[in-house]
């Protein structure tokens, strides 16, 4: 079926980003609030055969990958299942994850056709990535990784860079690509309620490739970069996996953005920023039809950024305090 999810911009867009649970097994300090994130009724979230119908819903409308995430995907009890019915589904199927759970769910990753999973691993030191995420579970989600890599799943590793904390590990998680055939995603610290974000804490695109240009010189060449692809990738010479940047902040890939979010709570998301949602969920549950309000919000979507203009520290803290916290959307 055509897609029809197109906004004002000409965009088409045919990749569902689902958060299945907004509560997570680890505090990482830049996404969930260090007391944990307010919990609410169960049944203010989306059951299983509702998540299952609206994905269904989205996938007629032209929706051709899914990528699970969260809080923690992993932690939904349910996940197996819910797993499986989407691999039934006609979409490319993806996760991201912190990995701390894998081992316990690759034969049904490989069941259900998953073959991409995005991993997030902030520190290569043991006791860092530990008071990162406040908790202690390094040993676990390294493990796993090296599993997922041979085992011959997709593996990419998320870093969220952050000034003076783990930005001299640059070299170093790049040095993982050279003879496995991972790829290393650095992504700019975002601003989120409550995550204390201000731009001396975010690494910025340039200040990576500075750091790249010390070590490797002219041994790296830039990757050509699909249209609809969030960050900028980079190879070195010789090396099996390669590295990119996720410059949200300073360099947004809003121009080819195909992405939809849909939130544990049933809520449309059209863009990261926005603090608008439309309450799919609600609207499902008293039997309207969610077609339009499906369309109407991909065209309300704004050019770039939600209408965002600058993340200046002081005058726009509003705008994105009104918004989610990262555990809460999904990233
Ligand atoms: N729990 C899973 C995980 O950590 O991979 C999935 C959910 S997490 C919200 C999705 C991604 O968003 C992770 O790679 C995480 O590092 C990233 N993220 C969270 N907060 C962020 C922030 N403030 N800025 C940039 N990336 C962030
Ligand atoms: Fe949990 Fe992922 Fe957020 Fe870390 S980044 S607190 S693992 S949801």
């Amino acid at each position: 079926m055509a897609n029809t999810l197109i906004d004002n911009f000409g965009r088409q867009h045919d990749y569902l980003r689902i958060s299945l649970i907004e509560r997570c097994n680890l505090r990482c300090t830049y996404c969930m609030p260090e007391e944990g994130i307010r919990l609410r009724d169960k049944s203010e979230f989306m059951t299983q055969e509702e998540l299952i119908h609206l994905a269904k819903t989205f996938v007629d409308l032209g929706v051709r990958k899914i990528r699970l995430t969260g809080g923690e995907p992993l932690i939904k009890k349910d996940f197996a299942e819910i797993l499986f019915q989407l691999g039934q589904l006609p979409v490319e199927l993806a996760i991201t994850t912190n990995g701390v759970l894998l081992d316990k769910y690759f034969p049904a990753m490989r069941k259900a056709g998953l073959k991409k999973l995005n991993i997030s691993l902030d520190s290569l030191n043991e006791e860092k990535f530990n008071a990162i995420s406040r908790r202690k579970n390094f040993k676990r989600i390294w493990k796993n990784i090296n599993t997922a890599v041979r085992e011959g799943f997709d593996v990419k590793i998320n870093v969220v860079l952050m000034k003076n904390v783990n930005d001299n590990e640059i070299i170093d998680f790049i040095r993982l690509s050279k003879s496995a055939p991972l790829k290393i995603r650095f992504i700019e610290f975002m601003p989120f309620n409550g995550n204390e974000w201000d731009w001396t804490k975010t690494v910025r695109h340039s200040e990576i490739i500075d750091q790249v240009d010390k070590y490797y010189a002219q041994q790296y060449s830039q990757q050509n970069t699909k249209k609809n692809s969030t960050s900028k990738n980079y190879k070195i010479n010789g090396f099996k996996g390669d590295f990119g940047i996720i410059s949200t902040l300073t360099n947004p890939f809003c121009d080819g953005c195909n992405r939809i979010r849909l939130t544990a709570d049933g809520k449309i998301k059209n863009c990261l920023f926005s603090s608008d949602e439309t309450d799919l969920l609600t609207a499902f549950r008293n039997g309207e039809d969610i077609v339009p309000l499906i369309k109407s919000s991909i065209q309300s979507k704004h050019e770039k950024k939600a209408g965002i203009k600058t993340f200046r520290n002081d005058d726009d803290a509003s705008i994105y305090n009104n918004n989610r916290s990262m555990t809460t959307i999904g990233g």
